[in-house]
C-alpha cells in the first residue's frame, strides 16, 4: 500500500477494543488502581494536575483551604501532602507549605502579609535576593523595605514604624555568619505587635527551633539541606498559628505556587539522611575552620561555633549544631585579585553558589560593598561550604591553594 498523502499510518481508523473504546480514548482511561496492600519504604511520586471526583457533590464538597481532600495539583498531592507533613513534624510546626524555590517561599511571606503603606525589616546580612526583593519589587508596590543591624537590637526598635508589620530574621546571616540574639529580638517584636518570619534554612529545621523561640512563621529553602543533592529547587514556609497560616495559605493558592510530584520525592528521599548529613557537614565544618584559624595567612574565620566569632554566645544559647558553612579572610594585603586565584586554585572545592549539597562549594563575596561599608575586614570575602569529602582532603586542598595563590 503506498502511502503519498505522508499520513501517519498508525491507528488511523481503529477498532474499538473489548469495551468498546477507542484506542485514543483507552490510552487515557487505563484504568490504573495504586496496588493495595504494596507498603513500600518510599510512598509513590503522584503527578497530577487534574484530580478527578467521584460527583458533582464531591467536587462541591471539597475545599483546599482546609486540606481535607485533593481538589486540583496546585492545591497538593499525596505525595506533596506527605512532604509537608514530615517536614512542619521535623520543625514542630502545625502547617506547611511547599513553594517551587526558596526564595519563593520567602517572597510568599512578603506578599502574604504586606500592603501598599507596611513596612518591613531585614537584617543587613539577609540573604542578597531577599533584600533585592523587599527593596525594588515590594518598593514598588509602596511597601517600605528598612535594614537593621543583626547584632544592636536597639537598631531595631529605632526603625520601627507604627506600620511595621514584618521583621525577618536570619540565623545566622548566610555569608557573614553572625548569629543574632534571635530572643531579643523576637521580644522586641512582640512588644509592638509585629510579626516575626525566620530563615532558616542553615538550620535546616534541626539546629534551631524557631517555634520553641516564639517566632511566628519559619522560611526554609530546602534546596539546601532537605535536599541533600543539589539537584533540586524547593521552599517551605511553616508556622504554628492558625489566622497567619491563612493569610499565608490564601496567598500561595493565589500566587499559584505548587510544587511538581517529582520534585517533592527527590526531598522525601534526602529527608532520610538529613541529620547524618548535617552532623557529618557541621564535624568536617567545625574541624576545617579551626585549622583555617592556625594558618598565619588568615585573618578571621567566621563560624558561629567557634568561640569569638560574632554571637557566639547565642549560638551557644539557641543552637543545637551548626551547617556546614563558614567564611574567612585573608590578611588584609591579599587583594582582590590573589583572593580569587585562590578560589581558583582549589580543586575538590568547586565554584558555585547554593550550599547543602554533596560537593564542598567556595565563593568569594565583597562583604564591605554588600554590607555598605560597614565592614571591618580589608581582604575579600571567602565563603567555604563543607560537603561530604574526607575534611582531610579538603584541608590539603586548601593549603595547596594557598601555596599557589597566596606565594
Ligand atoms: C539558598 C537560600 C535561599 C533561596 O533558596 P532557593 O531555593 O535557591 O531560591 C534563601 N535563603 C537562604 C539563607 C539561602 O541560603
Amino acid at each position: 500500500m503506498s502511502n503519498d498523502t505522508h499520513e501517519p499510518q498508525l491507528e488511523q481508523n481503529p477498532a474499538a477494543g473489548p469495551d468498546g473504546l477507542r484506542l485514543a480514548t483507552r490510552l487515557q482511561h487505563a484504568g490504573y488502581q495504586p496496588p493495595a496492600g504494596f507498603d513500600s519504604v518510599q510512598p509513590a511520586t503522584h503527578r497530577a494536575s487534574t484530580v478527578i471526583f467521584p460527583n458533582v457533590a464531591a467536587m462541591r464538597a471539597r475545599d483546599w483551604r482546609h486540606k481535607t481532600g485533593y481538589t486540583y495539583g496546585l492545591h497538593g498531592t499525596p505525595t506533596t501532602f506527605t512532604l509537608e507533613a514530615r517536614l512542619a513534624e521535623i520543625e514542630g510546626a502545625a502547617h506547611c507549605m511547599l513553594c517551587p524555590s526558596g526564595l519563593a517561599a520567602i517572597a510568599l511571606v512578603d506578599l502574604a502579609l504586606l500592603e501598599q503603606g507596611d513596612g518591613v525589616l531585614l537584617p543587613a546580612n539577609v540573604y542578597g535576593p531577599s533584600r533585592e526583593l523587599a527593596e525594588r519589587l515590594l518598593a514598588g508596590l509602596g511597601i517600605r523595605a528598612s535594614l537593621y543591624d543583626p547584632m544592636n537590637p536597639a537598631s531595631v526598635e529605632d526603625s520601627i514604624t507604627p506600620r511595621t508589620r514584618l521583621l525577618w530574621l536570619e540565623a545566622p546571616g548566610s555569608v557573614t555568619l553572625e548569629m543574632p540574639d534571635l530572643r531579643g529580638l523576637v521580644a522586641i517584636a512582640r512588644r509592638h505587635g509585629i510579626t516575626t518570619a525566620i530563615d532558616n534554612t542553615w538550620a535546616a529545621g534541626l539546629a534551631i527551633k524557631p517555634f520553641d523561640l516564639g517566632i511566628d512563621i519559619s522560611m526554609q529553602a530546602l534546596t539546601k539541606y532537605q535536599s541533600g543533592g543539589a539537584d533540586v529547587l524547593m521552599g517551605a514556609v511553616m508556622t504554628c498559628n492558625e489566622a497567619l497560616h491563612e493569610r499565608l495559605l490564601y496567598a500561595h493558592m493565589r500566587l499559584g505556587l505548587g510544587v511538581g510530584g517529582d520534585d517533592a520525592t527527590l526531598v522525601l528521599r534526602g529527608l532520610h539522611s538529613l541529620a547524618l548529613r548535617y552532623a557529618a557537614h557541621d564535624r568536617s565544618a567545625r574541624r576545617i575552620a579551626a585549622w583555617m584559624r592556625e594558618q598565619p595567612e588568615v585573618q578571621v574565620v567566621l563560624h558561629p561555633a567557634l568561640p569569638g566569632s560574632p554571637g557566639h554566645a547565642h549560638w551557644v544559647r539557641d543552637c543545637s549544631g551548626a551547617a556546614g558553612l563558614f567564611s574567612f579572610t585573608f590578611q588584609p594585603q591579599v587583594d582582590a585579585r590573589r583572593v580569587d586565584a585562590f578560589v581558583d586554585a582549589l580543586r575538590l572545592f568547586k565554584i558555585g553558589y547554593s550550599w547543602g549539597g554533596p560537593m564542598s562549594l567556595a565563593v568569594p563575596y565583597d562583604a564591605a560593598t554588600m554590607r555598605g561599608g560597614a565592614w571591618p575586614y580589608a581582604s575579600p570575602l571567602v565563603r567555604l561550604c563543607i560537603g561530604l569529602e574526607d575534611p582531610d582532603d579538603l584541608i590539603a586542598d586548601i593549603a595547596q591553594a594557598m601555596r599557589v595563590a597566596l606565594r
